[in-house]
């Protein structure tokens, strides 16, 4: 028979056969990562979205920065885990979010693009 594990930290259990996590701890901390990782109602996609348009278009066309460090763009709210679309140039993968692109150069710093305004036929 397999050896009982907890499901947040994998540690063995030992105790009651119906004991799914070592402690209180692991519990919580086991619940709060599925509820975050519910999906998101289209409202807050939208408004991450829109935040992050907004990031990179702060740094383009105020600072007039190409280049940005992941550890900038998380400190000003930049959220990586959406983006509007993905291509592949040379190798290298370019995040979308609306009309402009951007692609980790190097570990940690990104540079930004401004993407072709589409034709809207
Ligand atoms: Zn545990």
């Amino acid at each position: 028979m397999r050896e009982k594990v907890c499901l947040e930290c994998r540690k063995p259990l030992n105790g009651r056969r119906d004991k799914k996590f070592c402690d209180e701890g692991c519990r919580n901390t086991y619940h709060n990562r599925i509820n975050s990782e519910k999906p998101l109602s289209v409202r807050s996609v939208n408004t991450i979205l829109s935040k992050n348009r907004k990031i990179i278009s702060q740094i383009m066309y105020m600072k007039g920065e190409l280049e940005i460090t992941e550890q900038k763009l998380s400190g000003m709210g930049f959220n990586f885990e959406y983006f509007t679309g993905l291509s592949n140039e040379n190798n290298k993968i370019y995040h979308h979010c609306y009309e402009f692109a951007y692609v980790s150069e190097n570990k940690g710093i990104y540079k930004v693009y401004q993407l072709p305004i589409l034709e809207e036929s």
